[in-house]
């Protein structure tokens, strides 16, 4: 009899994960975790998604264990490890449901040729996605640029029902290779232990993310949308961090939505399952452009003054070092309301509602004038859903460099924001109590000036490229 292994990634769960079931159909299966922060092009994980991801396996462990199904923990180069775990286990086989960034494609690439040339089987899955990147192209055989004809095409496509978790199967009896503690990882924060709002607002898991999706159907979706741009109302489902780690997959929200279709509800369900639809573009992007979160997709951007902390101020303002700008942002303390509340909520809770995420990210870099990296690279340290494509897909499309961008000339104003989609300011008083005080500073730019300012800039830009 072989035993076969089951990588996991980032689809922590054991319902609707094809590679799991091929592990448990195959032989004794023993399940494998990671933690590669060492490859090229790899992107260390942020403090609250190391947060996340401690809390994530152990809850994997138990689920896995209830299949009898033990769980392996090891930390370094993947490729490597996985081929080593394999001859250690005398494995035939081994599964994992498929990542799309370049450089995990980079590692599943050379796991195969490791594999192909010891003999061990080596199969991936889709699982992740509603459909292969490589497969949608527009007619004329190019990724698509645009979102509403990719999501047309991509929306009538067919695509698989939820897989069901496997039965318990035969528990592996040989030797087990060494484990390593999770502790041990330290992906918890200790002296700070800052992690106190992010355990009190989520329960990281597949039974807790199943919950919030049923409770999301029952209680929210019919208003959905109107309510997912107040930030004051849980308007929107808070499954991103689910789907970030893959407790939930998308196959498994769609079809949960879809299925409870009413006479009065299209809408709503075509709006919520249109995000899902971004959430695949982004991916899409993602895999064809490795470098989302380093590139302008459009390269004209690249002659953009933006400021970056380190740069000696321009003498054109106020003097403030964009270092300290930066700062200001990252505290809650810009004297913008929305953008305070908005980053305040993040640095507690490790979430931002994602109408307040556009409006601070716009600040950042059309107000503030600081290059959109910075900031992205500050929602990947601190949002538990933290995503390599919705990220820097979402920083470039405020920014205006990204693929079907909001134009830069689009900058949203955060106080007439506020006005209109927090009219009683009940976010803004729960993230900034002291916003109508006193104390309160004066913002540190002004809103109308700064603007003008990134216009002109970007008028520059385009005078630039067009002589
Ligand atoms: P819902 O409204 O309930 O949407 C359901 C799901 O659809 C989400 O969980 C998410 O997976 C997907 N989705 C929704 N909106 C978008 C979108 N605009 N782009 C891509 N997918 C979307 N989302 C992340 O998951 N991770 C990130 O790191 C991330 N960074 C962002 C950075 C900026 C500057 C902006 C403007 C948006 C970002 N988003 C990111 C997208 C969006 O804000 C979040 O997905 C959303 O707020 C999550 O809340 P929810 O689950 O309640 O969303």
């Amino acid at each position: 009899m072989t035993t076969s292994r089951v990588w996991f990634r980032d689809d922590l769960r054991v319902r609707d994960n094809p590679a799991l079931l091929a592990a448990v159909a195959d032989s004794p299966a023993v399940a494998l975790y990671v933690l590669d922060e060492e490859g090229p092009g790899i992107r260390p994980l942020g403090g609250a998604a190391r947060w996340w991801l401690h809390h994530a396996l152990e809850d994997l462990r138990l689920e896995l264990d209830k299949l009898g199904i033990p769980l392996l923990l090891r930390r370094g180069p993947a490729a490597g490890i996985v081929g080593e775990v394999a001859e250690a286990l005398a494995a035939g086989a081994v599964y994992w449901n498929r990542r799309y960034g370049g450089s995990e494609r980079q590692i599943d690439a050379e796991v195969k040729q490791k594999a192909g040339a010891t003999g061990l089987h080596a199969e991936s899955f889709q699982a992740s996605l509603l459909h292969e990147p490589w497969r949608i192209r527009t007619g004329q055989g190019n990724p698509y640029k645009v979102f509403t004809p990719f999501w047309k095409t991509v929306s009538e496509l067919d695509f698989r029902k939820p897989l069901d978790a496997p039965e318990p199967g035969q528990r592996y009896r040989g030797h087990l290779p060494e484990s390593e503690n999770l502790d041990s990882w330290k992906l918890l924060p200790r002296l700070p232990d800052w992690a106190g709002g992010l355990r009190e607002t989520w329960t990281p898991g597949a039974v807790a993310g199943h919950e919030l999706l049923e409770d999301f159907i029952d209680e929210t979706l019919a208003d959905y949308p109107q309510g997912r741009d107040r930030p004051a109302a849980q308007g929107t489902s808070r499954l991103s961090p689910y789907l970030r780690w893959g407790h939930l997959s998308p196959f498994q929200i769609w079809h949960a939505v879809a299925a409870r279709r009413t006479a009065t509800n299209g809408e709503a369900i075509r709006t919520y399952l249109g995000e899902l639809g971004w959430r695949e573009f982004c991916w899409h992007q993602l895999y064809h452009q490795p470098l989302l979160a380093e590139r302008n997709l459009r390269p004209e951007f690249d002659a953009f003054p933006w400021q970056r902390p380190g740069q000696r101020k321009r003498n054109n303002d106020d003097g403030a070092s964009p270092a300290a700008r930066v700062r200001a942002w990252q505290r809650g303390r810009t004297g913008v309301p929305l953008v305070d509340a908005g980053q305040r909520e993040l640095w507690s809770t490790g979430w931002m509602h994602n109408r307040v995420r556009m409006v601070s990210a716009s600040f950042l870099i059309k107000n503030l004038g600081i290059d959109w990296r910075v900031g992205e690279q500050w929602f990947w340290d601190t949002l538990v859903d933290a995503d390599p494509a919705n990220n820097p897909a979402s920083w470039q499309w405020v920014a205006g460099s990204g693929a079907d961008a909001a134009p830069f000339f689009r900058i949203f104003n955060p106080l007439t924001q506020q006005a209109k989609f927090d009219p009683d300011a009940r976010y803004v008083s729960r993230w900034v109590p002291e916003y109508a005080g006193p104390d309160y500073p004066e913002p540190i730019v002004d809103v109308k000036e700064s603007r003008q300012a990134a216009l002109e800039a970007y008028q520059a830009l385009r005078r630039d490229k067009d002589g």
